[in-house]
Formats: C-alpha cells, sequence, structure tokens
C-alpha cells in the first residue's frame, strides 16, 4: 500500500529550515500515533513528521534526524553504550510538584486516577496558569537534558535529576509535559515498536529523495520503492545496529548507497540471532528433511558474542548487547593464545559457561551466576570460564553472514586454535538419524549441557541471521523431551505481600509475557512456589524500588489483583509444566480464543539479567506450549493457574 503522506503533523507555522526541530513537533506527531490503532496510519504520521525533519535541516546536520529517531524510540544512544533512562515515579512525582506548584498528595490522588503519570503532569502543566509565556522546548534541548539526567550519578544525583526534570516541565506546553514524564518513565507507550520507526526512517528517506529530484513515480512504483528500502533499512541495521553510524550513513549516501556503507563493525554488537523450540526429534526431522544439517552441544551458560577491533582490543557482548568486557576480564586475557597469527579482526558467537579447570568438567550456570557482574579482577575471580564457538560472524574486514554455516565453521576452525580449558569449539555431529540425535542428545546432557541446537548446514538458508527468531536453528533441550515442560522467560509486574514468615517481604508475584506488537505486558500467572526466604529478600530489595500505586499503563492487567505493581523491569525464567486457559490472565487473548493462557504449577527458576523486559516471552511463543495442553486426552480436567 502506498503511503499517504499527512500534512496535519506539522505544527502550526512549520519551523525555518536549519533550526532546531521544536519538541512541540515531535510531540505532535506522538498524539497522533497515539489517538490510532491503525498501523497505516502510525507510519504514516511517523514518515510525515521524519521527513520533515530531513527537508528542514541544514545539509550537514545529522543530529537533528538522529535525535528525533533516538526520542521516538526512547532512547539516548545504541544499547551497548548502556544510558537508560527509566526515572523512578517518586522522583517524577517531586519534580511534577515542584514544577506546577501542586502539592504532592494531589498529583498522586490524581495519578491513583489516571494511571498514567505523563497524563498527570500534562494536566498539572495546564491547569496551572502563567504570566510569560515560556521559551519553546526543542529537540537538541529536551535530547541533552535527558542525556544529563540518565548519565547524573552519585549520591547527589537525585536532586540533580530532579532539578533538571523541573527545567524541563517548567517550559513545556500543550501536550509536551505527558510525552517528556512518559520519556523519562523509559516508556512512551504509543505502540511504536522500533521496527516501525526503521520503516518510517526508510520511508522518509526515499520521499525526501523523490521530492528532491522531482522524480514521477505512479503509485505501483512508489509502494514498491517504498517497500524496498523498509527492507533494505532493516537488513542493514540489523548487521549495525547503531543510528549513530547508519543515520549519517543515509543522509550522506541515500538509502541505495547505505548496503556498502554500513556493514557489520567490530565494536558493534549485533543482535543475536535466536532459535526455534522443538519438542521431539521427529520433529527436526520434519523440518530438516533432505536438508544437511548439523547437531551441536547445547552448552548451558551466557551467550557471549567477542569482537576483536583492528586496534588490538577486545570486546566481549551479552545476549543483549551489553558490554561484559569488565565482567569477563579472564577472557579478555585468554583470548590472544587461541587466535592464530593471521587472525586481525573477529567477530565470534559464542557460549561462556562455567568449568573446572582441575576435571575439565562443565559447570552448570548457577555456578556461572556466582561470579561478579561488575569491576571483576582477575586474582579475584573463583569459577573459571571456557568460551564455546559455534559461528564466525567476521574476519580480517570481511563480514562472513551471508556465507552458508558450513563454511562460517570452517573459517571459524581453521583461524583459532583450540585451548583446554579456556577455548573451544563447540561439539558438533552431523549425524542423520533419530537414533544418532537421540544418543547425542544423550551424551550432551552426560556433559553438563542442556539439549542440543540443530542448525541447518549448507542451504541458501544456513545464513546467518541477526536478531531473528529462526526455524534454521531448532533448540532441542531435554526438558522439552522429557515431558517436564519449558521454561519462560517473563516479567515481574505485581506482588503479594507475604504471609506468616514472610511478612515483611513479598510471598508471590504475578508476571506478564510481552507483546511485542502491541507493546504490552499480558499478564500470566502467579507465582509463589520456588523461592527461598534468602531469594524473598534478594526479590525484595530488588523490586522495592520498582513498586507503583496503579499498574503502568502498558500493563493488560485482567483480573489480577496483587497487592503492589512494579514497574515492568525484571525477568525470571519460570518453569512451567502445562499451559491452560484462563478467564483471569490476559496472555495471549484473542489468539487462542477470547480468553487469556495460564501457567500451570510455575516454578521459579532464576533471574534473567541478561534479558530486559522487552526481550521476555511473546504471547505467540508462550502460545507454542498450549500444543501440550490440547493433546492432553479428552475428558481430563484442567486447573485454572492462580
Ligand atoms: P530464547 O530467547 O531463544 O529463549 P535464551 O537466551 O532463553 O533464548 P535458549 O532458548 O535456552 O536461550 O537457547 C538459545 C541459547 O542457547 C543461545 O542464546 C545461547 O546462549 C545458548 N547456546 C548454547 N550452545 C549453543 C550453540 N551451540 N549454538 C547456539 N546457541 C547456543
Amino acid at each position: 500500500v502506498a503511503l499517504q503522506k499527512r500534512d496535519d503533523v506539522d505544527i502550526e507555522g512549520g519551523w525555518p529550515v536549519g533550526k532546531p526541530v521544536p519538541y512541540a513537533a515531535l510531540s505532535k506527531a506522538f498524539s497522533l500515533i497515539e489517538a490510532t490503532t491503525k498501523r497505516l496510519e502510525k507510519n504514516a504520521i511517523l514518515t510525515s513528521f521524519l521527513l520533515l525533519v530531513i527537508q528542514r535541516s541544514a545539509k550537514s546536520d545529522h543530529a537533528s534526524l538522529l535525535q528525533a529517531v533516538y526520542l521516538c524510540i526512547n532512547r539516548l544512544c545504541p544499547d551497548y553504550v548502556g544510558i537508560e533512562l527509566g526515572i523512578g515515579e517518586s522522583l517524577l512525582i517531586k519534580a511534577i510538584a515542584e514544577s506546577t506548584g501542586r502539592s504532592l498528595s494531589v498529583i498522586k490522588a490524581d495519578l491513583k486516577k489516571e494511571g498514567d503519570l505523563g497524563l498527570v503532569a500534562m494536566n498539572s502543566k495546564n491547569s496551572q496558569k502563567t504570566l510569560f509565556k515560556p521559551k519553546p522546548l526543542t529537540i537538541p534541548f529536551v535530547f541533552s537534558h535527558l542525556k544529563e539526567i540518565a548519565l547524573s550519578s552519585g549520591h547527589s544525583s537525585q536532586a540533580k535529576k530532579v532539578s533538571i526534570i523541573t527545567k524541563l516541565l517548567a517550559a513545556c506546553q500543550g501536550v509536551e509535559a505527558k510525552y517528556i514524564v512518559r520519556s523519562l518513565e523509559g516508556k512512551l507507550r504509543i505502540g511504536n515498536a522500533e521496527r516501525s520507526v526503521l520503516v518510517a526512517l526508510s520511508q522518509a528517506a526515499v520521499l525526501a529523495e523523490r521530492e528532491r529530484s522531482n522524480k514521477k513515480w505512479s503509485q505501483d512504483q512508489l509502494a514498491a520503492r517504498l517497500e524496498e528500502s523498509a527492507n533494505i533499512m532493516k537488513s542493514v541495521y540489523s548487521e549495525l545496529p547503531t543510528y549513530d553510524l547508519v543515520i549519517p550513513a543515509l543522509l550522506e549516501v541515500g538509502i541505495d548507497g547505505l548496503r556498502q556503507k554500513c556493514k557489520l563493525t567490530p565494536g558493534v554488537p549485533l543482535k543475536p540471532m535466536l532459535a526455534k523450540p522443538t519438542k521431539a526429534i521427529g520433529e527436526v526431522l520434519d523440518r530438516f528433511e533432505n536438508k544437511r544439517f548439523t547437531c551441536e552441544y547445547k552448552y548451558d551458560g551466557e551467550r557471549a558474542q567477542v569482537h576483536l577491533l583492528e586496534d588490538g582490543s577486545v570486546k566481549v557482548f551479552s545476549r543483549n548487547s551489553e558490554d561484559m568486557s569488565k565482567k569477563y576480564p579472564d577472557l579478555v586475557d585468554q583470548l590472544p593464545k587461541c587466535i592464530k597469527e593471521t587472525t586481525k579482526s573477529f567477530v565470534f558467537d559464542a557460549e561462556a559457561v562455567a568449568i573446572d579447570r582441575t576435571t575439565g568438567k562443565l559447570m552448570p550456570f548457577q555456578e556461572l551466576s556466582r561470579r561478579k557482574r561488575k569491576d571483576v579482577k582477575v586474582e579475584d575471580i573463583t569459577v573459571q570460564v571456557s568460551l564455546f564457538a559455534f559461528d564466525l560472524l567476521y574476519l580480517n574486514g570481511e563480514p562472513l553472514l551471508q556465507l552458508p554455516l558450513y563454511r562460517r565453521r570452517e573459517l571459524l576452525r581453521e583461524h583459532f586454535v583450540v585451548v583446554p580449558g579456556e577455548f573451544g569449539f563447540a561439539k558438533s555431529s552431523d549425524s542423520e538419524t533419530t537414533e544418532e540425535i537421540q544418543s547425542f542428545l544423550e551424551e550432551s546432557v552426560k556433559d553438563g549441557c542442556e539439549g542440543l541446537m540443530v542448525k541447518m548446514l549448507d542451504t541458501d538458508a544456513s545464513f546467518y541471521e541477526p536478531s531473528r527468531r529462526s526455524v534454521n536453528w531448532l533448540k532441542l533441550k531435554k526438558d522439552y523431551l522429557a515431558g517436564v515442560g519449558d521454561s519462560l522467560d517473563l516479567v515481574v509486574v505485581g506482588g503479594y505481600y507475604g504471609k506468616g514468615k514472610r511478612t515483611n517481604v513479598y510471598g508471590a508475584f504475578l508476571l506478564a509475557c510481552y507483546d511485542s506488537d502491541s507493546e504490552e505486558y499480558q499478564t500470566i500467572c502467579k507465582i509463589g512456589t520456588g523461592f527461598s526466604e534468602e531469594v524473598l529478600q534478594t526479590h525484595y530489595n530488588t523490586l522495592k524500588p520498582l513498586e507503583t500505586t496503579k499498574p503502568r499503563g502498558d500493563i493488560k492487567v485482567g483480573g489480577a489483583k496483587p497487592d503492589i505493581w512494579f514497574e515492568p523491569k525484571i525477568v525470571w525464567e519460570v518453569l512451567t509444566a502445562d499451559l491452560s486457559l484462563s478467564p483471569i490472565y490476559t496472555a495471549a487473548q484473542g489468539l487462542v480464543e477470547d480468553r487469556g493462557i495460564s501457567l500451570r504449577f510455575p516454578r521459579y527458576l532464576r533471574i534473567r539479567d541478561d534479558k530486559s523486559a522487552d526481550d521476555a516471552t511473546g504471547p505467540e511463543q508462550a502460545k507454542m506450549y498450549e500444543r501440550q495442553a490440547l493433546a492432553q486426552p479428552k475428558g481430563k480436567k484442567k486447573k485454572g493457574g492462580d
């Protein structure tokens, strides 16, 4: 469908070419996007806004578009730099009170009524009588102040944050306060996922090019061109996920030159390829029928994407693109021994696994999780780690993503050296029959692994697909086969006060999955088992600062009634025996049927601090386990999950 440009996006009078983009223009686009549920309309609004930004920026000005895009996805820098917003409710309430002269208790009461602090801030501002019209906010002003807030740390940082927020709020007009506050909270909640921003960005670039060159395209040609450019943008960004490089390149060489200019670069982590779960070896064979595939040990550790930059420095990134080089100084030290002289730069994908160096035995993830996360000193390390590399994505100046897996694997084995206990290649077997796979699976479990990863080896489909959960990688976990059920990664959104011995902590929790399409957290179960007293205390300490009086607006609550709500931030891995349909919870509502789904007998396994709330299991994925439920004999009564 060809895009309809939206003329109502511009603010009254527009803004002059070469001048900073008014924040009013961005917040107008946000409110138009929020007001519609139609995807195409949201896309047309955002594209039209970004087009205005491109057209009204001076030629060498890359910052305006860059900052506008960052504000649209509510980030301030690439993921791996790790500067985050996410200001607590109480600090924001204080700032709203200070900038509007209303009392804390009135603001709290409003929040209880509205459930959206952004709205409360906006209403508080708009009911205030001001003598002077404040100087209009601009995108560079808002962006730099948000960054200053995110960067301030130390003991006087709270007061500093409140004072900057107060200053920002004092200058807000119209709907601006609503979006400033939501940005500060860490979530815009306008139903505008990052994927859509990428598409809008590519489309805005095409439209700008068309208007500049006065090209005459038919509707069909335009539609084809828009689709092609969206695909280019998505693929480029998945290889080089940083707007800091992609946006200047886009403005310089246009969409057609982007692939050439923006390639995988050591130092910029790409989002890892993910696997689909399978429940039986038969399923694997059906999927890979007549194709070559390989089975690899699925190691029970932490994903590590390791980069060697041209300048000789080594970086280790987590599944979440977090820089873990300081968590693993030992890996960084160990690495040079494993690299052949001919290897000058690389990116490989690996699992970091705890190992007992005296026996060579692999240790479970729990052992690895005993390591400190920050400022680790090599001499203090008690839990040793070995890397098991399973893919090579970049070598000596060349991205390898488009090569088939068998070739990437050959290059990996050619350019690195095994050092027992420190570095190895994922153990693999290219076996093909059910019996062979079964016995390799058993061997993997005996060796301390979770099962197998089965991967397409040599067709076109075996290239590396960043950030995709691909059917060309299947995971075969021992738990699925044993019928124990599978684990899901869920966000903690609510708490229930404990009883008896547990009155000083939360005794049970409300969990939710995350739907990235609608950008909402959908409740899925209450969990109260699997916790030791000590673990409950730790959870209390972590969750207490995240308490909120009302569920945040993007939590689809259903009938759940916890005693207290939390900012959706913390992710737990939870084991479930099965799923059931639920009148209470909202997960996957409308996907299976009108009712939601719930977990039966959920058990807490561990914190997933390598996942952010948006990486939690989605309703589609959760629903997959429904097959298990449906497969139950007819007439067997299922219990609700609460
Ligand atoms: P998901 O989001 O897919 O659930 P996850 O992080 O919860 O991801 P799993 O579903 O258990 O992890 O499986 C994929 C993970 O297995 C990879 O992210 C990686 O950390 C780990 N892994 C271990 N061995 C391998 C291997 N040989 N190939 C690929 N991944 C492996």
